[in-house]
């Protein structure tokens, strides 16, 4: 039987005026920010349930209630170097982390690199091990007309 463990993470916030844009840890100046109960980093939200998915520990929802005032505002790195010390508490290393944006706007190419570095630091885990891509789906659906983000991310975790 292989150690390997493979996980999915997606999630969705909404856009709204008066909020701060926190992805991947990095403070990106525009318009709008996500809408949620902590900073509502959507891409390190989508890695820490796949995070969670691989490891058997259920999804973020369960870990992290949006009804636990402790976690109002929080930074959303905060609770990934949690989800982090579980999975080393249950004997797993991160492989590697491939996780993609979805957005129309604004352009996160310049972001990329720094959101790798703090998903990979908080982590401990190599760079190269994380990967941080993004896409627009052409003006279509919730990303497209700007009133949305979502995030897919997939992980591969093994057991020591
Ligand atoms: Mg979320």
């Amino acid at each position: 039987m292989t150690a390997l463990r493979i996980g999915h993470g997606y999630d969705v916030h909404r856009l709204a005026e008066g909020r701060r844009l926190v992805l991947g840890g990095v403070e990106i100046p525009w318009e709008k920010g996500l809408l949620g109960h902590s900073d509502a980093d959507v891409l390190v939200h989508a890695v820490m349930d796949a995070l969670c998915g691989a490891a058997g520990l259920g999804d973020i929802g369960r870990l992290f209630p949006d009804t636990d005032p402790a976690y109002k505002g929080i930074s959303s790195l905060l609770l990934l170097a949690e989800v982090g010390r579980r999975l080393t508490e249950l004997g797993f290393d991160v492989v590697n982390i491939d996780a993609t944006l979805l957005a129309q706007a604004p352009k996160v190419g310049p972001y990329k690199q720094a959101m790798e570095e703090n998903i990979a630091s908080v982590l401990g885990v190599d760079r190269e091990r994380v990967n941080v891509k993004a896409t627009t789906e052409e003006g279509l659906g919730f990303t497209g007309d700007g009133s949305g983000m979502a995030a897919h991310a997939v992980v591969l975790i093994e057991k020591r």
